[in-house]
C-alpha cells in the first residue's frame, strides 16, 4: 500500500490483467491472426452492448470516423458542424474527405456542443453534425436531432469517450438519435484494443458501406472465369482499416469487464464530487455530472474522464503552476482541450472562430486522474495534493488515511 502510494497516477491509463493475455495469446497460436472469427465476435458483442443492430470494427477511432462519414456520403463542398472541444481527430476525419468543418460554440458546463450555437451555423452545405460526448457525458442529443430532422441532416456522435453512457434510458450507440456512433479503443479510453474503435448503426446499407470502404473499397464478386474459386470487383477506392483477431480477442476480453470498470469509475468519480465538494472552494467544480436539472433529457454518464474547471484567477494559482505540483507528487493531470478551431492547421484554413465559451472552457479545464485502476484512496490523494497546491502550502494530510 504504501508502494501504491507512491505510484505516479496519470489523467487515464489502460487495465490489462491475465484473461486478456491469455485470450491474446490463444488467438496468436489460431490459424488466422487476422479477418478470423473474432472480427464477428467482437461486433457481436459491441452491437450487443450498445443496443446497435449492426457494429463494424476498425483500426482506430480515427478510422471510425473517417469511414463513418465516407460511408454517408461526406465530400468536397460538403459541410459538417462539430464541437471544438474534441481530439483533432473527429474534424480531421472529415477533412480527409475535402469537406469543410464549421465549429459550433459548447455548454459551459459540460463543454459538449451548444445545440443553440448548431442551429445558427446550418448552411445550404451543411451534412451533418458531429457531436463529442465530451468526458462521457452524452450531448442534448434530442435538441440535436431536431435541427437535423429540419434540414435533412445526419448525425454521427463521436463516442470516444462514451462507451456504457446512456441517454433518456438509451445506450450511446444505440442510435436513437444518429446514423451512427464511433468509438475508440485507444489505451487511454474505456476499453482497448491498442489502437482500434468501431462504427455502430442501425442502417444495414451504412454498415456494409463502412466494411466495404474497411476493405479497400472491395466488393467479393466471381472473377470471369474463375469458376467461382476467385475474384473481387473494386467500385469505390477505399482503405485498409482491418482490425486484426489478436487485437480483437484482446477486445472481446476487454468487454467483460466494462460493466465492472463502469461502476468502479462512477464511484470513482462520485468519491471525487464528495471530496471537492467538502474543499469549500466554489472556484473548483466538477464539470456537469448529468444528474443536473436542466429540462435535457436524462444522461448517464460513462466517466472517460473526471474533467474540472477550475477559476485560476481566483484560485490564485495558475493553471502551470497548479500541474506542476501535482506532479512533483505523482498526480498527472491532463487538459482537454486546445480548442480545435484554434490549431494553426484550422485558424490557416477558415481564420479564427467565434467559439467564445469553448475558449473560456479550454482555460479553466483540468481532467484529474480516472481509471479502473484506482482505488478511493487514489481519490483522497489526487484531492489532498490539490488542495495543498491550491493553498500553496504542505499537504494537509488529515485527507490520506495512514
Ligand atoms: C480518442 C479520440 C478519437 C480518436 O480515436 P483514435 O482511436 O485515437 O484514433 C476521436 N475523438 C475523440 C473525442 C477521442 O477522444
Amino acid at each position: 500500500m504504501s508502494e501504491r502510494l507512491h505510484e505516479r497516477l496519470h489523467y487515464g491509463a489502460h487495465l490489462i490483467d491475465e484473461a486478456d493475455i491469455a485470450a491474446v495469446v490463444e488467438a496468436l497460436r489460431s490459424e488466422r491472426i487476422t479477418q478470423g472469427p473474432r472480427v464477428a465476435e467482437l461486433e457481436a458483442r459491441l452491437a450487443r452492448c450498445t443496443g446497435a443492430a449492426h457494429a463494424s470494427v476498425v483500426n482506430s477511432g480515427t478510422a471510425a470516423l473517417h469511414l463513418a462519414y465516407a460511408a454517408l456520403g461526406l465530400g468536397p463542398g460538403d459541410e459538417i458542424i462539430t464541437s471544438p472541444i474534441t481530439f483533432v481527430a473527429t474534424a480531421n476525419a472529415a477533412r480527409m474527405l475535402g469537406a469543410d468543418v464549421r465549429f459550433a460554440d459548447v455548454c459551459p458546463d459540460s463543454g459538449n456542443i451548444d445545440p443553440e450555437s448548431v442551429a445558427r451555423l446550418v448552411g445550404p452545405r451543411t451534412r451533418g453534425i458531429v457531436p463529442v460526448h465530451f468526458a462521457g457525458l452524452p450531448a442534448e442529443l434530442r435538441e440535436l436531432r431536431r435541427i437535423a430532422d429540419r434540414h435533412g441532416l445526419w448525425i454521427v456522435e463521436d463516442a470516444a469517450h462514451a462507451l456504457g453512457a446512456a441517454y433518456e434510458q438509451e445506450p450511446v450507440g444505440s442510435g436513437r438519435y444518429s446514423q451512427a456512433t464511433t468509438f475508440s479503443f485507444h489505451p487511454v479510453k474505456h476499453i482497448t484494443t491498442g489502437e482500434g474503435g468501431a462504427v455502430c448503426t442501425n442502417d444495414a446499407r451504412l454498415k456494409q458501406a463502412v466494411d466495404r470502404l474497411r476493405e479497400h473499397g472491395l466488393v467479393r464478386a466471381p472473377a470471369p472465369g474463375s469458376g467461382g474459386h476467385f475474384g473481387y470487383q473494386l467500385d469505390r477506392l477505399g482503405y485498409n482499416y482491418r482490425l486484426c483477431d489478436v487485437m480483437c480477442a484482446l477486445g472481446i476480453s476487454q468487454l467483460d469487464k466494462l460493466p465492472r470498470w463502469l461502476e468502479r469509475r462512477r464511484a470513482l468519480a462520485a468519491l471525487y464530487r464528495a471530496e471537492l465538494a467538502a474543499l469549500g472552494t466554489p472556484w473548483l467544480t466538477p464539470t456537469a455530472s448529468g444528474s443536473e436539472a436542466q429540462g435535457g433529457g436524462a444522461r448517464l454518464h460513462a466517466q472517460h474522464l473526471f474533467s474540472v474547471l477550475i477559476d485560476f484567477e481566483r484560485a490564485g494559482v495558475s493553471r502551470a503552476q497548479l500541474m506542476t505540483a501535482l506532479v512533483e507528487q505523482g498526480i498527472v493531470p491532463m487538459v482537454h482541450y486546445i480548442p480545435v478551431c484554434d490549431q494553426p492547421y484550422y485558424v490557416e484554413l477558415y481564420g479564427r472562430a467565434g467559439c467564445e465559451r469553448a475558449r473560456a472552457f479550454y482555460e479553466r479545464e483540468l481532467s484529474l486522474p480516472l481509471h479502473a485502476r484506482m482505488n478511493d484512496e487514489d481519490v483522497r490523494r489526487v484531492v489532498s495534493a490539490l488542495d495543498s497546491a491550491l493553498r500553496g502550502g504542505e499537504p494537509t494530510g488529515s485527507r490520506v488515511k495512514p
